[in-house]
C-alpha cells in the first residue's frame, strides 16, 4: 500500500447517491476518492441504437443473478453515473403524505423519520443542479416549493398536446412532467427520439456524470477510479470503524483506507457488499445488527400501456412530457387506497417491441404498432416486505426474492389508467407488466430510521454500528412512493453531503 492509497473520504459508487456527496465535498480540504466499477461510457452510434441496446444488450451487464431456482440477467447498468445513464429524466419530488405512514390496500407504508420539509431545500438543490424543468401548480398532489421551477417545462408535440387536452376534458389534472433534459433554445437536446433506457450521446440529458461527478472531478480534491470494483468493507479490530475497502481493479487486489466510507453502490449491490464484508464480529454482514440489511427490497409495480389508434400515426420525439396524480391519493371517485401515478413513457419502436410481442408477430405488424402507438407507465407503490431479499449466494452471485405487494391496487390502476386512455381516442390499450428482472426502482434494502433495532441507518444515513460508514444510494429508503425515486436519492444524499462537509469533516 503506498500513500496514495488513503483517503480522507472514499466513496463507493458514482450514481445519483455517489456523486451527489462528492458534489458536495467538491473544493473542500477533504481529499475524496469516487470508486467505480464501471468504466466512462463511451459516446459512440450504438448509444441511440434500439438495435444495440434492446436486442443485442449493449450496455446491460452480463452479470446472472438467481431467484430461488430460476436464474436470470438482470437489467443492471455499471457505468459512471449508474443507472441516470440510462434513466428517462423524470425528476419528481415525493408528495408531502410519502414521508408520513400511508394506509394502502395490503397494509400500511411506513414514515420515514424526516420530514418533506428537511429535504424540500435539497430537493429544490437537486432540481439546479439536474437542470430540471417543469411547471408548479397544476398536479393536485404536488408538495409546496420554496420557488418555482427555474426552466420552462418541455412543451407536448402535437398528438400529446391533444391527449392533454382530452384529458383535461375528462375533469382530470395533466402536468407536465418534470424533467432533466437540456432542451429548448441553445439547449443541447437533439431530440433524437431516445431518451428513455438510452444513453444520451451528445450530454443532453441530466444525469449524475454530467450533472454531478464530472463537475466534482474539476476540483483538485475530488479523484475518480473506475473500473475498480468494490469486493469489501474491511473494520478495525473494534469492528466500530471501517478502515478499508478491498477493491479488485482490473484483476489486481488492494486496499483503499480511508477516514470515511459513503456506500452508494445501488440497492442491490449496497446490500450484497455489506453482507460480503460479514465478520465473526458482524456474522450476518456490517451494519446489520437490526438483521435489516438485504430486507425490504422494493421495485415499485409498473406495467407498460400500448395505446394505439387504427389511423393516426405517432411521430412524437420527445414522448415523456405529460403525466397525471389523480389517482395518487384514491380511485377517480376519491375513494379507496391509493393507486399511483400515470406518465409516458420513451417511445417504443419495433426493435424493442421484439421482446414484448410474441415471438410470432411479424416484424410488418410491430412496426405498425410501433409507428401508431402512445407508450405509458402506470407505477404503483410498492411495499417493503421483510422476506423480499437480496441475499449472495456461494458462488458471490446474487440471488433476489420479491414478494410483490399492492397488486391488487395496482390491477386496479392498470384498468383504470386504460380505461382513461381508451376515451383520449385510442381505442385499443395492451399490457405489459415490469418484473424483477428490470430492477430499475430498486430501493429500501439498507433502512434509515429513527429506532436502532429496526433501521440500518440513522436519519443522516449514518451506520448506528459504525461510526464512519454511511450509506446514500436507494437503499435508504424506507417506503418507494408512487413516483421515480432519483430527485429524492439525490436530495438525501445533497442533505448528507453538506452534513459531512459542516459538521463531520471539519
Ligand atoms: C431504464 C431506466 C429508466 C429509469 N428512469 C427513471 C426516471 O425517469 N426517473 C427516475 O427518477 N428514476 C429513473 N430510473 C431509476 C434511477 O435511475 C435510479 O433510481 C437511480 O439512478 C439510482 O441511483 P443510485 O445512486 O441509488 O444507484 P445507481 O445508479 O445504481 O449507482 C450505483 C453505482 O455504483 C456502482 N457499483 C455497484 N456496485 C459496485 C461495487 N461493488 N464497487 C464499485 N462500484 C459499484 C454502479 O456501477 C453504479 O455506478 C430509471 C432506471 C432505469 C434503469
Amino acid at each position: 500500500m503506498t500513500t496514495r492509497d488513503v483517503y480522507d473520504v472514499v466513496i463507493i459508487g458514482s450514481g445519483v447517491g455517489g456523486g451527489a456527496v462528492a458534489r458536495q465535498l467538491a473544493g473542500t480540504a477533504a481529499r475524496v476518492l469516487i470508486l467505480e466499477r464501471g468504466p466512462v461510457l463511451p459516446r459512440e452510434p450504438e448509444n441511440w441504437s434500439p438495435e444495440s441496446v434492446f436486442v443485442d444488450l449493449r450496455y446491460r451487464s452480463a452479470e446472472t443473478w438467481t431467484s430461488g431456482e430460476r436464474r436470470f440477467r438482470p437489467g443492471q447498468y455499471y457505468f459512471v453515473g449508474g443507472h441516470t445513464k440510462f434513466y428517462g429524466t423524470a425528476m419528481f419530488r415525493f408528495r408531502e403524505q410519502d414521508f408520513g405512514a400511508l394506509e394502502h390496500e395490503d397494509g400500511v407504508s411506513p414514515a420515514w423519520p424526516i420530514s418533506y420539509g428537511d429535504l424540500e431545500p435539497w430537493y429544490a438543490q437537486a432540481e439546479h443542479l439536474f437542470g430540471v424543468r417543469g411547471q408548479a401548480g397544476l398536479d393536485p398532489t404536488e408538495p409546496p416549493r420554496g420557488a418555482p421551477y427555474e426552466h420552462a417545462p418541455i412543451p407536448h408535440e402535437p398528438v400529446l398536446a391533444d391527449i392533454a387536452r382530452r384529458l383535461e376534458a375528462q375533469g382530470l389534472k395533466p402536468f407536465p412532467m418534470p424533467a432533466a433534459v437540456d432542451f429548448g433554445p441553445g439547449g443541447r437536446c437533439q431530440r433524437c427520439g431516445t431518451c428513455d433506457a438510452f444513453p444520451c450521446r451528445i450530454d443532453a440529458k441530466g444525469d449524475a456524470e454530467t450533472c454531478l461527478v464530472r463537475p466534482a472531478l474539476l476540483q483538485p480534491n475530488v479523484q475518480l477510479t473506475s473500473e475498480a470494483y468494490v469486493d469489501r468493507l474491511i473494520t478495525d479490530d473494534t469492528g466500530r470503524r471501517i478502515v478499508a475497502a478491498e477493491i479488485i481493479e482490473r484483476g489486481v487486489k488492494r486496499r483503499i483506507r480511508g477516514g470515511l466510507f459513503v456506500l452508494s453502490a445501488g440497492a442491490v449491490n449496497s446490500a450484497a457488499l455489506l453482507q460480503r464484508s460479514a465478520t465473526a464480529r458482524h456474522p450476518r454482514g456490517l451494519a446489520n445488527s437490526s438483521d435489516v440489511v438485504g430486507r425490504h427490497f422494493m421495485n415499485h409495480n409498473c406495467t407498460g400501456l400500448m395505446a394505439l389508434h387504427p389511423v393516426k400515426r405517432n411521430h412524437t420525439r420527445f414522448p415523456k412530457t405529460l403525466s397525471i396524480n389523480d389517482c395518487y391519493f384514491s380511485d377517480l371517485e376519491g375513494k379507496g387506497p391509493p393507486l399511483g401515478n400515470l406518465q409516458l413513457l420513451g417511445k417504443l419502436s419495433e426493435p424493442i417491441l421484439r421482446g414484448a410481442m410474441p415471438a410470432w408477430t411479424p416484424r410488418v405488424l410491430r412496426q405498425w404498432v410501433a409507428e401508431h402507438s402512445v407508450d405509458w407507465y402506470v407505477m404503483s407503490e410498492d411495499l417493503p416486505h421483510r422476506d423480499s431479499t437480496v441475499r449472495v449466494n456461494t458462488d458471490g452471485t446474487i440471488d433476489l426474492r420479491w414478494h410483490r405487494t399492492n397488486m391488487g391496487a395496482h390491477r386496479k390502476w392498470v384498468r383504470t389508467a386504460s380505461r382513461i386512455i381508451q376515451r383520449t381516442g385510442y381505442p385499443i390499450v395492451l399490457a405489459k407488466p415490469f418484473t424483477m428482472d428490470t430492477p430499475s426502482h430498486q430501493c429500501g434494502t439498507v433502512r434509515f430510521g429513527n429506532d436502532p433495532a429496526t433501521s440500518a441507518l440513522d436519519p443522516l444515513c449514518k451506520a448506528w454500528d459504525h461510526e464512519n460508514l454511511y450509506v446514500v444510494d436507494a437503499s435508504f429508503f424506507p417506503s418507494s412512493a408512487a413516483v421515480n425515486p432519483a430527485l429524492t436519492i439525490a436530495a438525501q444524499a445533497l442533505r448528507v453531503g453538506h452534513h459531512l462537509r459542516t459538521e463531520v469533516l471539519q
